[in-house]
């Protein structure tokens, strides 16, 4: 099945309103047409809403880097679904790394988070990925398989289709050391095998991206990969010349 290519940026802890704003325009002075592949951009919380009014009238969508999974209550210092929905979101990341890492965060709450944003009708992005003893343990695909049903319990088939999932190997998130391409799309190929014994057919339409360093110069590697359909890209998707480079990679493998 032929599914969009989408490229997220995820910029983490970065960017005051103002260089939020400047990092927009520059992306849209560096960014030509991006029809054929869908782009998003994940600012913190406190940047959504003049990210949203600065990219109005282009192609790029608005996305969070988590939420939490009630729709109100007290819940002192949380965003809801719903209130990402209502500043213009479409996509949120959930389950991301570093979020299970210096948050606690485990399978079921991200579950919880999931379901709550699909209920709010934003399209999240499950991250999974294996730590470096995991790897080292040959335990890769059995880690991803489990975060992948944990993550996704309780998610209908037909709105499967909504999820993106982002294979990201924890060791590879920020060091410059991306997986090698073909050793992701063997993770990916499990995983899709993983979400096709579970949700059928309709499992083929979810995108897979591939996260962690990647760049404008690796990043072709990843999309030639028929099982992956993406990327996710932190660190550098600060800097909008090379994000660009990447959006550009994936425009022209569509094309
Ligand atoms: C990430 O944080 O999701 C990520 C992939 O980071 P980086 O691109 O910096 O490795």
């Amino acid at each position: 099945m032929k599914r969009r290519p989408l490229i997220v940026g995820n910029w983490k802890l970065h960017n005051t309103v103002g260089e939020a704003i400047a990092l927009v325009e520059g992306l849209k002075r560096a960014l030509g047409d991006v029809a054929g592949c869908e782009v998003a951009v994940c600012p913190p919380f406190t940047a959504l809403y003049a990210v949203r009014g600065a990219l109005c009238g282009t192609a790029i969508a608005l996305g969070a880097q988590d939420c939490h999974w009630a729709e109100r209550g007290p819940f002192t210092g949380e965003v809801s679904p719903g209130m990402l929905r209502d500043v213009g979101c479409r996509f949120v990341i959930v389950g991301h790394s570093e979020r299970r890492q210096h948050f606690g965060e485990t399978d079921a709450v991200v579950n919880q988070k999931l379901l709550a944003a699909l209920a709010a009708g934003l399209n999240p992005i499950l991250c999974v990925g294996e730590r470096a003893r995991d790897r080292e343990a040959g335990r890769t695909q059995e880690v991803v398989a489990a975060q992948l049903e944990g993550g996704l319990a309780g998610v209908s088939a037909a709105r499967l289709p909504e999820v993106v999932v982002a294979y990201e190997p924890v060791w590879a998130i920020g060091t410059g050391t991306p997986a090698r391409p073909e050793d992701a799309a063997a993770v990916a190929v499990g995983m899709r095998q993983c979400l096709r014994a579970g949700w059928g057919e309709s499992s083929e339409a979810v995108r897979l991206l591939y996260g962690g360093s990647v760049s404008g110069a690796n990043v072709r590697g990843f999309l030639g990969q028929a099982v992956i359909d993406g990327a996710l890209v932190g660190g550098l998707s600060l800097d909008p010349v090379e994000f660009a480079r990447i959006v550009e990679a994936a425009r022209s493998l569509e094309t």
